[in-house]
């Protein structure tokens, strides 16, 4: 399998790469005792290395996060000048984004299309809706009445940024992710302290880079690159963050919760997903199948809301199970810098390894895989995408979110019974549904026990619609208005003048 030619990378992405990893504290690179290594998923090997911060980092990174929100300008600057500034932070990603993509695509080994088009853009997309919501923290006017005729009052309430935000991301899309939490944040008028993960950093730091040059004060953004169990464990338990906004895994996410619940500091979780998606026998099946197949395999299948079991109206399985297959198995899977490439390799050999073990697991209970064999030959971590048909739906590959390359799918018969398998999981991130029966699309989305819906299309995200989940994908919402408001608090005034 191919690995990334890194001569292809422009000079200033090999040079971002070069310099030895730094944290982003107070405005400025900070040198660290140890380091991490960057790793190409395409080949293996080392490309660069990220600072391992640890526990005295992420107190220095808050130390100079409430200092910029108690002290600094930025909560009191009129929301139009944060606003400015915030478009000013989109134009200057949009002006270093081939740079912002190519270290994205070495990082976690999606393709360049990718990065560029869903990772890049999807990331300033954002930046410029919250910018334009920076002013309107509006609050209400509230009449009070009392029994006492000579007293009057007035109540009213403010809305006020919430303070210091501690945020931790995961490595699959990491500069979305990372804007889905500084956006609305620094919109707000908080602070912020960026973790993103171990296995992809690089495009969140130079994201810190460009905050600076864009005019936005010292210590508003903070990046501690490093470890879960250090960096991240320290920040969730550190009684000076006033909400934890994390995105990662069901387990790491309770985690998370635990130690925040001692600070009785605010979380919200966006967590895993086992998302279905169902295909009725009235679709329009040209349609359907290669937007299917884009909604569980996009980024090999690291995609929260990737729709990795698929049900399909009895009428219609064989006929539709036969296009799934092939469409599938024409699918190009090489490294991201090759522009032929619609797959590339999975973030990490400990990913691969965790993701052929469940393959493994699944054809040694009997599972059939449809599309042959998943395994690849070579440096790199890759998988081949993979089409099961488990005929038990307590199968684990079915229960458990295997967040790469790997679809499962079964028959239904009427809505009913689409409605129950799809409800039927630990999990309520997402749901798809393909029919041009308007009815029937009215009747199903109020049952789907998930945060969102997409009907005919891949539910790829929109900065004004919230992302977020229900059961274990967790609570909270990123994206979207609510996103905006969760970073702010009410207080209340009550106010004697008779
Ligand atoms: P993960 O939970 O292992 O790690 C996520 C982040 O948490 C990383 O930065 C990691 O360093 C940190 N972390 C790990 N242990 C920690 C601890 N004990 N305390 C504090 N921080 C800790 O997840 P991952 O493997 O990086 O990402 C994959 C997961 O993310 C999948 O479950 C996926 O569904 C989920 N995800 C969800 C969404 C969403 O919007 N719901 C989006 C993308 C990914």
């Amino acid at each position: 399998m191919q690995a990334n030619d890194l001569s292809l990378l422009s000079p200033e992405t090999r040079r971002a790469l070069d310099i030895p990893g730094r944290l982003w504290i107070a405005g400025e690179p900070q040198e660290a005792n140890e380091h991490l290594p960057v790793i190409d998923p395409s080949s293996g090997r080392q490309v660069g290395a990220i600072a391992d911060g640890d526990a005295w980092s992420v107190d220095a990174a808050i130390r100079a996060a409430r200092e910029a929100f108690d002290r600094g300008p930025w909560r009191r600057m009129p929301g139009s000048e944060r606003e400015a500034r915030l478009r000013r932070l989109a134009d200057l990603m949009e002006r270093d984004a081939q740079l912002l993509a190519e270290l994205e695509t070495v990082d976690v080994g999606m393709p360049m299309w990718m990065s560029r088009g869903l990772n890049v853009a999807g990331a300033i997309g954002v930046l410029r809706f919250m910018a334009n919501l920076a002013g309107r923290t509006y609050g209400k006017t509230v009449p009070v009445h009392t029994p006492d005729p000579e007293a009057a009052y007035f109540g009213y309430t403010r809305r006020e940024p919430l303070g210091v935000i501690g945020a931790i991301i995961p490595w699959n899309v990491p500069l979305m992710l990372a804007t889905w939490k500084l956006a609305p944040a620094l919109a707000a008028g908080c602070s912020i302290v960026l973790k993103p993960s171990e296995d992809a950093s690089c495009s969140v730091l130079h994201l810190a880079r460009l905050a600076s040059e864009a005019g936005i004060p010292s210590g508003v953004v903070n990046v501690v690159t490093g470890r879960g169990v250090t960096a991240g464990a320290a920040l969730a338990a550190h009684p000076g963050v006033n909400k934890i906004t994390f995105t990662g895994s069901t387990a790491t996410g309770k985690q998370i919760a635990r130690a925040a619940a001692e600070n009785v500091t605010q979380v919200s979780l966006e967590l895993g997903g086992k998302s279905p998606q169902i295909l009725f026998s009235d679709a329009d099946l040209d349609k359907a199948i290669p937007s299917i197949a884009n909604s569980v395999f996009l980024n090999s299948g690291q995609v929260c809301v990737a729709g990795s079991r698929v049900y399909i109206e009895r009428a219609i399985y064989d006929e539709a199970m036969e296009r799934l297959v092939r469409h599938v198995r024409e699918l190009r899977i090489g490294c991201g810098l090759d522009p032929q490439t619609q797959l590339g390799p999975l973030v990490s050999a400990k990913q691969q390894d965790r993701v052929l073990r469940f393959l493994d697991d699944a054809v040694a209970s009997g599972v059939q895989m449809l599309t042959g064999d998943y395994k690849v030959d070579g440096p790199g971590f890759y998988v081949r995408p993979t089409v099961a048909a488990p005929k038990d739906e307590r199968t684990a590959i079915v229960r458990q979110e295997v967040f790469g390359p790997v679809v499962t799918a079964a028959p239904f018969s009427g809505i009913d019974e689409a409605v129950a398998l799809a409800n039927d999981t630990d999990y309520g991130l997402a749901a798809m549904v393909w029919t041009r029966d308007l009815g029937r699309m009215h009747s199903i989305v109020p049952q789907l026990q998930c945060g969102r819906v997409a009907v005919n299309t891949e539910p790829f995200p929109y900065p004004a619609l919230p992302e977020g989940g229900r059961k274990a994908s967790g609570y909270g919402r990123d994206n979207g208005e609510e996103a905006f408001e969760s970073y702010l608090d009410t207080k209340a005034v009550l106010l004697r003048y008779a």
